[in-house]
């Protein structure tokens, strides 16, 4: 089973671990979304973490998507210079780079566009309102239960404190929530449930800041791709940013946001070891190229990605996960393959040293963050 699809990635000539993108699920993911958002009235701005390549961005485009979100200053001016000009920085302000991000936010701005920028502080607003023409659109990150950064959304002083230390030069644009916390729920409804309380925080926040004499106009923004995939309609909101959708991932599948033919990126490894007396395969696909990220099997094994199965012509479209087939351990260049006692011959009959197995990631940001090319099913490079 592992040797035919070993026979469809080996034309594809790779030598190391090299991402495989299936290019027309991944428009499909892209088409999908943007079609959603436009049906709720939201404004689609994904996040190009994931992917963070000029020609999937063009994906994007095609959808006539005109409006990103980036995690980083670095990420913002490799955008800027592929010719998008409405970029959100969705990570909070990093007062040393002020100097660069006024100047990106100067540039963007010349050529019709916005940077927004995101803070979550009274001291970073006057860090803002200390800087000179700096044409930026300014987020108020909001804690709605995740716990990682943001203003508590039941915290009416903190948040008025924010919007006073920005002064009359920045009005705030609107409030800013990342729900990472779907990320723990296993099962769609609680995705929902996560997403609706995040919406209801939301409001609230924004009611406490007009009742302080700001607010009735401040947009707000959500984005995390379990809810974004799962809600059917979006409501109480007006934009979305989700970004793992694009390629979607072992995670995603485990959480219920996707189905197994949704996902669009796996790491093609090539086999350097085959072990039959411990049922293991040992693959070039290490902690370098596949991330740590792993998710914890009910019967407690740790599984760092799952192999699959390709089918005639297409390495990726229409293969089956095989999750009797996991990566249960890596280091920094090898991962170890462990198969049951009862399928270690059948699965991997014919296989040898030099095939290549395809490895399902468990979070595909992370993975492809690693990797300085992706591949698509033809064999060509996508340079990032
Ligand atoms: N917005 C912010 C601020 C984020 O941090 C992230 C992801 O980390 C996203 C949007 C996109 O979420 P996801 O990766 O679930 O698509």
């Amino acid at each position: 089973m592992l040797k035919s699809t070993s026979n469809l990635l080996r034309p594809l000539g790779l030598t190391r671990p090299t991402v495989v993108i299936d290019e027309p699920r991944a428009r499909a993911n892209i088409r999908r979304m943007a079609a959603k958002a436009r049906t709720s009235n939201v404004v689609f701005r994904p996040h190009f973490k994931t992917h963070q390549c000029a020609e999937i961005g063009q994906w994007f485009a095609d959808e006539g998507i005109s409006e990103i979100t980036v995690s980083s200053l670095e990420m913002a001016q490799y955008f800027a210079g592929h010719g998008w000009t409405d970029i959100t920085l969705a990570f909070l302000l990093n007062p040393v780079a002020l100097p660069q991000i006024r100047d990106l936010a100067r540039d963007l701005e010349a050529r019709g566009g916005r940077l927004g920028v995101t803070i979550d502080s009274a001291a970073a607003a006057r860090t803002l309102a200390a800087c000179d023409s700096f044409p930026a659109r300014v987020w108020i990150k909001i804690d709605t239960g995740y716990g990682r950064t943001g203003v508590g959304w039941n915290e009416p002083e903190e948040l008025a404190a924010v919007v006073h230390g920005l002064g009359p030069h920045h009005l705030p644009a609107g409030l800013l929530t990342h729900t990472g916390n779907t990320y723990a729920a296993r099962a769609p409804q609680r995705v929902i449930g996560l997403h609706e309380d995040a919406v209801a925080r939301l409001h609230h926040a924004r009611a406490d800041l007009t009742a302080a004499g700001a607010g009735p106009d401040l947009l707000l923004s959500l984005g995390d791709t379990p809810s974004c995939s799962l809600v059917s309609r979006f409501r109480g909101i007006d934009e979305i940013r989700p970004g793992n959708f694009v390629f979607n991932d072992l995670m995603q599948w485990e959480i219920g946001s996707c189905e197994s033919s949704d996902l669009a990126a796996a790491v093609a490894c090539p086999v350097v070891g085959l072990y039959p007396q411990r049922r293991q395969i040992v693959i070039h696909g290490g902690a370098v190229h596949l991330s740590k990220e792993s998710l914890l099997r009910d019967d407690g094994v740790r599984v760092f990605g799952l192999l699959g199965t390709g089918s005639p012509g297409k390495p990726l479209a229409t293969g089956a996960i095989l999750r009797q087939a996991p990566v249960t351990s890596l280091s920094q260049e090898h991962g170890i393959v462990t198969l049951a006692a009862d399928n270690y011959e059948s699965m991997t009959a014919g296989l040898e040293i030099g095939d290549v197995v395809l490895v399902w990631p468990i979070h595909s940001c992370l993975t492809c963050d690693l990797h300085q090319e992706f591949l698509n099913l033809d064999g060509r490079r996508i340079e990032r």
